[in-house]
Order: C-alpha cells, then structure tokens, then sequence
C-alpha cells in the first residue's frame, strides 16, 4: 500500500511498504524551494527553469526527507530507452552532482549507501528490491520504455545477481492512469510488436479511429509478473499524476510546462 509522508523538513512524499527494508520514496511536488509557476516547489530537475542551485537544494531536501545523503545519488540523463546501468559506488554522484557520459532509464543496486533516482512527471517509476539478495532496482517506463520491457530487463538482472524472482518486490508509483493516457496508433503498433497479448490487455480503442487509452501501470504490473514476480509482491500506486495536479507535476496537464520528481531507492 501507498503512503502519503510529510517529513519534518515539510517534503511530503510516497513510500509503499511492499518495499519495506529499501530506503526508498517516490516524491511529490510539495516541500521544496523552486517558485516558478510550473516548477513550484520541489522540482528535482535541471532545465526546467529553475536555477541549478534551486534543483540541487531540492535534491538535498529530498535526500533529508527520506534520511540519505545526497552526494550518493545518481540520476543520469534519461532516453527512453531499455538502457539499465549497474551503479557501483564510484558513480555516487554522477548526473546530480557531478557531470556523466553515461544515459540510461534503469537501475541496479547492489551496493549500501548508494541511491539511484527516476525522474518522472506522467511515465510510470518502477522501484524494486529483493530483500533476501539485499539488491534494488529502479526503472523509467514511458511508453517506449514500457513496451521496450525494461521492467523486465530489470528483473532479468537482479536474477542474473542471484536474486529469485519469488523474492523480489515491486513498486509502481504515481503516474499518468489509465482514464488519463490517449495514445495514437504508434504506440499501439509498438507495444503489440513487443506482445499482442500485452497490448491487448492494456489498450483501449477510442471511438476516434487510431486514438487508443492505454493503461501504462497496468502494463509494467503485467510485465513483472510475466517475468515471475508474484503478483503479490507488487504494489501500484493509483494515483494519477494528471489528475492530481496540487500534488505532483504533469507533462500531458501542464503541455509540457513543468517541474520533474524523482523516485528514489537504495539501501543503509
Ligand atoms: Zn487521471
């Protein structure tokens, strides 16, 4: 189940105890220090129209919400691709604090006191971790990532570190719903390339031809089942990031106009 928290530094944020063991949380728009319009207040990334500093002191409050420290986060440029880096301790840092070559849209954890973080507003953040191997992943799954399978992928490496799939926990956080998702006839073509019996499952036609909603969180709970998580052992959040505007920020609601949170795991 998703849990709203409000921290005594006033960040409020979203944990899921499916993922109980991981320091981990899924972050609002709320208890930061960005003031734009769009970006008001806890925008979590660069470019957005707030000064770097503003971002990097949104960083550290976030990090003091959930109790690390900031300088151990990585958060690279992100592609929509199924790209997932294995993030060993020398990367503490690289994309937040300090410059990076490398770009991906999933992580793998392995290490304590490094934390990775998704940036998102409307794709869908995953967040998962076997507490039994001790190892954390995060994924990014837009569209393409969704139907990319990068979840999968995610489960593929933790499995491939030894982990079981029977032990491994999910969480899919607040992102755009099902109601909320309209897609054309590209991203229908895409995920039925990736599986019929997928996109059947997740897409539903328009009365406009060619005009599809499709139901991206259902989607990635279905992939990490296929991949043998027990449906058990995945939580998803329902709440929808185009709906609630007061609380999180939306690519589709604002036309592009906005701030980014970040969903955030890792291990002490
Ligand atoms: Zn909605």
């Amino acid at each position: 189940m998703f849990k709203p928290i409000r921290a005594e530094n006033g960040v409020i944020y979203y944990a899921s105890d499916m993922l109980g063991g991981a320091v981990h949380g899924f972050s609002t728009r709320i208890g930061g220090v960005s003031s734009l319009p769009h970006t008001k207040s806890l925008n979590l990334a660069f470019g957005r129209g707030d000064e770097d500093g503003e971002v990097l002191h949104n960083v550290r409050r976030l990090a003091d919400a959930l109790g690390f420290d900031a300088d151990a986060l990585v958060s690279v440029p992100q592609i929509h691709s199924d790209i997932i880096i294995e993030v060993g301790a020398d990367m503490r840092g690289a994309g937040v604090f300090k410059q990076t070559e490398l770009a991906g849209d999933g992580y793998i954890i392995t290490e304590p006191c490094t934390f990775a973080a998704i940036k998102t507003a409307d794709c869908v953040p995953v967040l998962m971790f076997d507490p039994q191997r001790k190892i954390c992943a995060a994924v990014h799954a837009g569209w393409r990532g969704t139907f990319s399978l990068i979840a999968r992928g995610a489960v593929e490496k933790m499995v491939s570190l030894g982990c079981k799939t029977c032990d491994i926990r999910a969480a899919i956080g607040p992102a755009i719903g099902g109601k909320c998702y309209e897609v054309g006839e590209d991203v229908y073509v895409a995920a039925r390339a990736a599986s019929p019996i997928l996109a059947d499952a997740v897409f539903t036609a328009r009365e406009e031809k060619g005009k599809y909603l499709c139901n991206l969180k259902m989607a990635n709970r279905i992939i990490l089942e296929t991949a043998g998580v027990p449906a058990k052992n995945i939580d998803v959040c329902e709440l929808c990031t185009h709906c609630e505007t007061e609380l999180f920020y939306s690519h589709r609601a604002s036309g592009g106009v906005r701030g980014t949170m970040m969903s955030v795991i890792g291990m002490v």
